[in-house]
């Protein structure tokens, strides 16, 4: 793993460009592959032409360059990521500065916060956040969000009874808001948190933005 003896980046374009980030060809994106959309993700990522690997065990860490977390549920992806032995040695990898995407239940994991007091997170980013924060009747809902990192045109983004971001640290920036202002995607270090599912569009942006090779 390439990242143990190097420092957390301070910034995600750093992240990208850190002299021991490699070849677009030579990266592999893990996706945390114990329930959840983890194929959608891997289908992405294999429609750009980026090689993946699912984890499921803690050496599998040991073989890849960054994370998704994929969308599902996020009470069962915290019981089982401690079934498996996984909460510290992911825990370890993201503080040390591996890259880590976290769609809906994965953005929850990644939060320090909850509103609510299950599931039990990795507590890794400086988000606090609400599950389940739509409510039933709009439980899901598409819309089309401008995001600046992305650039071209607004992005299709879907949510599915998705957790939004109730406060954000200094130290995170937001990165897509709804058009009455409720945060949607953030970015601190080496995290990535969006409550909706760019793997579920066939606009492949938000994959090939996550994909940390030298450019
Ligand atoms: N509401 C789900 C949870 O709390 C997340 C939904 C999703 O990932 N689409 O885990």
């Amino acid at each position: 793993m390439k990242y143990i003896s190097t420092p957390p980046p301070v910034s995600w374009e750093l992240a990208r460009t850190q002299k021991t980030m490699q070849k677009r060809s030579d990266i592999i994106i893990g996706v945390l592959a114990l329930q959840g959309d983890f194929l959608e993700h891997i289908q992405t990522l294999t429609r750009i032409g980026i090689q993946t690997k699912e984890v499921r065990l803690p050496e599998d860490l040991s073989a890849i360059d960054a994370i998704i977390l994929p969308g599902g549920e996020s009470t069962t992806m915290a019981h089982l990521i401690d079934v498996f032995h996984l909460r510290q040695p992911l825990k370890n990898e993201i503080d040390n500065g591996m890259p880590v995407w976290g769609t809906c239940a994965g953005m929850i994991l990644l939060a320090k916060k909850l509103i609510q007091n299950k599931p039990k997170t990795l507590e890794v980013m400086d988000i606090t956040v609400n599950r389940n924060a739509f409510g039933r009747q709009i439980a899901s809902f598409e819309a089309d969000l401008k995001i600046n990192i992305l650039g071209g045109g607004p992005l299709h983004t879907t949510f599915i009874r998705a957790p939004l971001i109730t406060a954000i640290a200094a130290n995170s920036e937001t990165i897509a808001s709804l058009s009455d202002g409720t945060i949607v995607a953030a970015k601190q270090n080496n995290m990535i948190a969006t409550s909706f599912h760019p793997e579920l569009t066939s606009d492949t942006r938000f994959h090939e933005y996550f994909v940390p090779y030298r450019h």
